[in-house]
C-alpha cells in the first residue's frame, strides 16, 4: 500500500508566438497550464496535468487546493480508478462535467504516472499496448490567417512529415470557407489526408450545406459542425450529407459521451484526456467507443496534448489519430513529440513519460503576466 502524502498544484500561464483565433474562442493570447505533483508515502512522485485556451486555469486551481487536495490525503494511491470516481462525486454538485473534469484529469494522470513508475510500465503498455506507434495529423487555430498564410502553414506540415492535415473552418461567409478548403486540397494533392475543424459555430442547416461542399473537396471528418450538446443535430448532419463527424473536446463526463455515442451517428471520438477525468476517463470513453456507438465501433483519436494522447492512441488497438496541436507545450517537456515514418512514437519511460522542465515554465508565466 502507498498513501497519498503530498499533493502540490502549480499554475504556469504560458505565451503563444502569435494571436491565434477560431470561430467561437475569439483570440488565444496563451494557454494555462495546471500540473499537479503528488507525493506518496513510498517515496514516489507522479505528475499530471490539464491545460486550457487561457481561462478558467485559477478555478481549476483552487479546486484542486481547497478541495480535491484535502480529500485525498492518506488515501490509497494504487486505487486509480475509484478515487476517480469518488473525486468526481465529491465535487459533483458544483462542477460536474466543468471544472472538475479538468481538475480530476490533472489528479488523475499524476496516479498513472505513480503507476507506470511503481509497475516500471509505458503509458502505451498501460494503455493496452497494441502498438507504440499511431498515426498524427498536424492542425493549428488558423481561421484567421489570410490564405496565403495558411497555405505557408499547410505546406509546412507537409515539409515536417505529416500525411494529415486539418484547418479551422467557421468563417461569417461560408463562400470563403468552401474556398480555403479548396485550396488547401490543391496545395496538397489527392493523398494527404485532409480534415476540418468548425469548433461548433454554424447552425445544423449551414453545417448541412457546408458539410456538401467540403465533400468536393475530399475530406476525412467534419469536427464539431454545431454545438456538441445537440447530439440529434449531429446525427442530422450524418444521415442528410453522409459526411464523417468528429467530436469529442467538448464532452467532459461518461454521460456526456454516452449521449453522444447512442443519438450523434459520430464516425470518430476525440475525447481529451486532460478534460474527461485522465486517462481513467480517455480509456473508458475508448471502450465505450468499441462497443456503444450508432456506427458500430468507431475509432478513438485525441484532442490536443499529443505528447500524452501518443501513449494512450498507440496503445488501444480501436484508435487511430493524434492531432498535433499547436500550443508549443513541446517547448516545456524533455521529450518533444517524436515522429518517425510519418508515424508518432510514445515515449518509453515509466509512467506517462511527460516531464516538464519547470524552470523553462516559470520564466515563460513572468513573461505572459
Ligand atoms: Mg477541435
Amino acid at each position: 500500500m502507498a498513501t497519498i502524502r503530498d499533493l502540490t498544484a502549480r499554475y504556469f500561464r504560458v505565451p503563444l508566438a502569435e494571436v491565434l483565433v477560431d470561430a467561437k474562442h475569439g483570440e488565444h493570447t496563451h494557454f494555462e497550464l495546471i500540473t499537479v505533483t503528488i507525493t506518496t508515502s513510498d517515496g514516489l512522485t507522479g505528475t499530471g496535468y490539464t491545460y486550457t485556451g487561457g481561462r478558467g486555469g485559477r478555478a481549476i486551481e483552487a479546486l484542486l487546493n481547497h478541495d480535491l487536495k484535502p480529500f485525498l490525503m492518506d488515501r490509497n494511491a494504487l486505487e486509480v480508478e475509484a478515487t476517480h470516481d469518488e473525486m468526481q462525486w465529491h465535487v459533483h454538485y458544483v462542477a460536474r462535467g466543468g471544472i472538475a473534469s479538468f481538475a480530476i484529469s490533472a489528479v488523475d494522470i499524476a496516479l498513472w504516472d505513480l503507476r507506470g513508475k511503481r509497475n516500471s510500465q509505458p503509458l502505451w503498455e498501460m494503455a493496452g499496448g497494441a502498438d507504440n506507434t499511431c498515426r498524427a495529423y498536424r492542425g493549428a487555430i488558423d481561421l484567421d490567417f489570410p490564405l496565403p498564410k495558411l497555405l505557408k502553414s499547410v505546406q509546412g506540415y507537409l515539409d515536417a512529415g505529416f500525411d494529415a492535415v486539418k484547418i479551422k473552418v467557421g468563417k461569417p461567409d461560408q463562400a470563403e470557407d468552401i474556398e480555403r478548403v479548396g485550396a488547401v486540397r490543391n496545395l496538397i494533392g489527392p493523398d494527404v489526408i485532409l480534415m476540418v475543424d468548425a469548433n461548433y459555430a454554424m447552425t445544423v442547416d449551414g453545417a448541412i450545406e457546408a458539410a456538401k461542399a467540403f465533400a468536393r473537396s475530399g475530406i476525412t471528418w467534419f469536427e464539431e459542425p454545431i454545438v456538441p450538446d445537440d447530439y440529434k443535430g449531429y446525427a442530422r448532419i450524418a444521415d442528410e450529407t453522409g459526411v464523417p463527424l468528429a467530436m469529442g473536446e467538448n464532452l467532459h463526463t461518461e454521460h456526456e459521451f454516452g449521449y453522444a455515442f447512442e443519438q450523434a451517428k459520430l464516425s470518430f471520438i476525440q475525447p481529451d484526456a486532460s478534460n474527461c477525468g485522465g486517462i481513467t476517463g480517455w480509456l473508458r470513453v475508448a471502450e465505450m467507443a468499441a462497443t456503444k456507438s450508432l456506427h458500430g465501433g468507431i475509432q478513438v483519436c485525441s484532442h490536443g496534448m499529443q505528447e500524452l494522447h501518443v501513449s494512450l492512441v498507440s496503445g488501444r488497438a480501436n484508435a487511430e489519430w493524434i492531432e498535433v496541436h499547436s500550443f508549443p507545450i513541446d517547448d516545456y517537456t524533455t521529450r518533444p513529440l517524436v515522429m518517425k515514418n510519418g508515424r508518432a512514437v510514445a515515449p518509453d519511460t515509466p509512467g506517462t513519460g511527460v516531464e516538464f522542465v519547470w524552470d523553462k515554465l516559470e520564466e515563460s508565466c513572468l513573461r505572459a503576466a
